[in-house]
């Protein structure tokens, strides 16, 4: 039972909320970027942070961008795919978004129901001779089954662009997020476990797309009177780097907190009829991003319990819903259907509020309500 009294909170509760380094860190950033007024194209907190991250994730190639779905646009673009893309219909927009708006398009295959990421056991059966690449995501921070769909891929001949947007910081049997597949995406947006206000990164093993990724964030331009490609203005500001530089310091202290509520919302919510929470897997270092909690055959809906905490002014979020196949401008041309498991665990996952600062009475509340 939480200590707090079964009332409406006063301030709100939302089911995220960023994490700021003390203001006196970051002012103290921006004094050179006033002296030197070099704000941004890839200026000395850019290469700075760059350097850092790379050692912190453990991987040897790395480019920074603006925020993660322009890291995964122009990853798909430096890649120059051609066909249909096998993809999870089970994200956030800007998956499926960056496949479109490559002109590539998307084949989406049904996710597992023990982690939610893509069924490597279906994928197979999606391969056409159009397929040129597999976008799998690794939802929530759950690693996909890396090796299943690294070895269907290699034997197809397919590419593996790995959305990690929900990894970052993470290890599989002591390996980086980054090192999987042949590119994998993180997003350093304000409400993710670690952030640059805004910002991306794009992990790749072949060291040749470095060169190409740099143009690509940087308009296609290749040289002082020269313009090859059709790039975009992906680069990320000195601005966004400081603040990156600063959060990384303490980034391993937010997850020791965001762990240990983790552990208390577990507790209470595991084993408990009609109530499913992703399987932990020894084999992962996990960030603890987010709380998913499936409600399936609970005696309250998803909906039921949303508006529960509603009232009482906690704000968790449907997330993933709708599903992307299901999304208005997408509806005409898939079928929410295909897809029946990613369908119907949309219509019962609830995120739970989960942050480095949330009061362990809140979590408490929070699991009072759902189960009482
Ligand atoms: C946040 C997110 C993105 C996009 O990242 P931005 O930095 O917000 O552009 C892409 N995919 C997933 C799964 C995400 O959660």
């Amino acid at each position: 039972m939480s200590r707090l009294s079964k009332k409406r909170l006063e301030t709100p509760v939302a089911v995220t909320r960023s994490s700021l380094p003390p203001l006196e860190e970051y002012v103290d950033m921006l004094k050179p970027l006033w002296e030197s007024a070099w704000l941004t194209n890839m200026g000395a907190y850019h290469e700075e942070f760059k350097e850092q991250l790379k050692r912190y994730m453990g991987v040897s190639n790395l480019e920074l961008f603006v925020n993660g779905h322009m890291a995964l646009e122009l990853a798909l673009q430096a890649l120059e795919l051609q066909g249909e893309v096998i993809t999870t219909p089970f994200t956030f927009a800007s998956t499926t978004h960056a496949i479109v708006r490559n002109g590539l398009e998307p084949v989406f295959c049904d996710i597992r129901s023990s982690d939610y990421t893509l069924d490597a056991g279906l994928l197979e059966k999606r391969i056409t001779e159009k397929t040129c690449a597999i976008v799998p995501v690794h939802v929530y921070g759950n690693f996909c089954d890396v090796d299943q769909i690294g070895e269907i891929a290699r034997r197809h001949g397919l590419m593996v662009i790995y959305d990690a947007a929900h990894a970052f910081g993470e290890t599989l049997d002591g390996k980086g997020a980054g090192e999987f597949g042949d590119v994998s995406m993180f997003s350093f947006h304000a409400t993710k476990v670690f952030h640059s206000i805004e910002g991306g990164a794009v992990a790749f093993r072949n060291d040749k797309l470095a060169g190409r990724l740099y143009e690509l964030k940087n308009f296609g331009i290749t040289g002082y009177e020269r313009v090859e490609y059709v790039g975009a203005n992906g680069k990320m500001n000195e601005f966004q780097a400081a603040m990156g530089l600063c959060n990384l310091r303490h980034v391993d202290q937010e997850i020791e907190k965001r762990q240990k509520l983790a552990l208390r919302y577990r507790e209470r919510l595991s084993g408990v009829p009609g109530i499913r929470l992703c399987a932990e897997n020894p084999r992962v270092r996990s960030n603890y991003a987010y709380m998913p909690v499936v409600f399936d055959g609970y005696k309250k809906s998803r909906d039921q319990i949303f508006e529960q905490l509603a009232q009482y002014n906690i704000h968790a979020r449907k997330y993933f819903y709708p599903c992307v196949n299901h999304y208005d401008c997408y509806r005409e041309r898939f079928d929410e259907r295909e897809t029946p498991v990613a369908a119907q665990v949309s219509r019962q996952v609830l995120t739970l509020p989960l942050y480095a600062d949330l009061e362990p009475d809140v979590v408490d509340l929070i699991c009072d309500l759902v189960l009482e």
